[in-house]
């Protein structure tokens, strides 16, 4: 197969690619496509550690020291020379002085002495072992000890953690929780880390009422743009909410102007499947280049994808999602989420873990497409994780995306299931 260069080969010369249908395009195809089209920000500001939580680091970090910074003692107990270990008799020490963490014992410890010795305290110059303190028997300045510790027993090394010059974390290394932590152990205050990526969002529809609107007949709330505002937010970008556009040219026209012109990402919800009103198709093609899908999946079938020129020098990476709102959560976690992470500086990001587990109920399924059917992850009464189907499996059903915390993910060649077969799942969930 010969790869498209430009999305314009995509969307006018499809046959340059044997088994290129932009009727039926698996999932995993449609994300390699649009990944070969996603150039990163480039602009890089300087943070401090807080600040930087969810950013995208531009540069390494290497350590400056080595870390921990001194040898230091594991446990609360005494610090000795392994020589001096007796292994014939009891091994008898004189205790000389005591070791604090953030107070060492300034002295030198000669043959048969010790010293009392606190968590993280610095090992005294002429020990190299420590022996807890419940192992010993104290009398007087005097502890005994029968049970020898192998020597270096729990004494933390000088660099065992990070070497001094050692890479700790790379360019392109999203800053998570525990960095936070390392970095700051590493003594370092700022960061230097990609700038924020600018996303700009509106729904299309004529039938689109706006929260704090009375709702007429025929009429839906516009939810889209608050799932899309959540999603958006976890991924930690700038948001720009141009608000629930109706299906006219004009009116469209000027907020994909403007959002494309304010943004690095467009991201719009409704009007892309067959049978709409097709200004967006038009307008997309007047001002940018845009590849319109068929997805072989369920739900999130429509999925348009390109470039918008919001200026003479200004293009936006462009997805067009579905309108029903669970498929617009569906593309985005499937799509758009890794798409916006390589956006933001990830060179290749993680892809979402998928495990396998026993599903508990039937499942229908069509074979020929892939089923992100909303699941509940729940401990059996035999204590195992098991997976349910959150019930009715509709595109237009959010609540079922609100109960379940995974996706069951079928794939193409998976028909119907009986309760008991092992299945994917993607987990909603996360800790960090
Ligand atoms: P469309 O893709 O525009 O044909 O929309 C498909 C379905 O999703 C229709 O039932 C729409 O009413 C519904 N829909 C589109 N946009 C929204 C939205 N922003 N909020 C809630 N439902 C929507
Ligand atoms: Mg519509």
């Amino acid at each position: 197969m010969t790869q498209p260069t430009t999305i314009s080969q995509l969307i006018t010369n499809p046959s340059c690619m044997d088994d290129y249908d932009p009727n039926s395009m698996p999932v995993a195809k449609a994300r390699q496509f649009i990944k070969q089209f996603l150039s990163p920000v480039m602009e890089t500001e300087h943070l401090s550690i807080r600040e930087s939580l969810g950013r995208v680091l531009a540069a390494d970090i290497l350590s400056p020291s080595n870390v921990p910074n001194y040898d230091n003692s594991a446990m609360d107990g005494y610090a000795f020379n392994a020589d001096d270990i007796n292994l014939e008799k009891s091994t008898a020490l004189k205790v000389i002085g005591t070791a604090f963490a953030g107070k060492a014992f300034d002295g030198e410890v000669k043959p048969d002495e010790c010293v009392r010795i606190m968590t993280g305290g610095m090992m005294p110059r002429g020990t190299d072992t420590v022996i807890v303190q419940e192992r010993v028997t104290l009398t007087g300045d005097q502890i005994n000890f029968s049970e020898a510790p192998k020597r270096k027993m729990n004494v933390r090394y000088a660099g065992e953690d990070l070497q001094q010059g050692q890479m700790v974390l790379g360019t392109g290394h999203m800053i998570r929780a525990a960095d936070l932590g390392l970095i700051a152990s590493l003594g370092i205050g700022k960061v230097s880390v990609y700038r924020k990526l600018k996303v700009a969002f509106f729904s299309t529809g004529d039938e689109l009422a706006s929260v704090g609107e009375p709702l007429n007949t025929g009429q839906v709330y516009d939810s889209n743009r608050y799932t899309l505002y959540g999603m958006l937010s976890r991924l930690g970008v700038e948001i720009i909410d141009l608000g629930a556009i109706a299906d006219d040219a004009e009116l469209l026209e000027s907020t994909l102007l403007k959002a494309a012109e304010q943004a690095d990402v467009v991201i719009t919800s409704g009007g892309v499947s067959v049978g709409e009103a097709d200004y967006m198709k038009l307008l997309l093609a007047k001002h940018g280049q845009v590849v319109f899908w068929k997805i072989a999946m369920k739900p999130g079938r429509p999925l348009a994808y390109g470039k918008v020129q919001g200026s003479k020098i200004k293009a936006a990476h462009y997805f067009g999602l579905p309108g029903n709102p669970v498929a617009v959560m569906v593309t985005f976690y499937q799509f758009v989420r890794e798409a916006m992470l390589m956006l933001m500086g990830q060179a290749s990001p993680a892809p979402l873990p998928i495990f396998n587990v026993v599903c508990t109920e039937n499942i229908k399924k069509q074979t020929g497409r892939t089923e992100y059917q909303r699941g509940i992850l729940f401990t059996d009464t035999d204590g195992v994780w098991k997976v349910k189907p959150t019930g009715a499996q509709g595109s237009a059903i959010l609540s079922s995306m609100s109960l379940a915390n995974c996706f069951i993910v079928l794939n193409e060649s998976i028909g119907n299931l009986e309760a008991g077969t092992i299945v994917q799942v993607q987990v909603l969930d996360g800790i960090v």
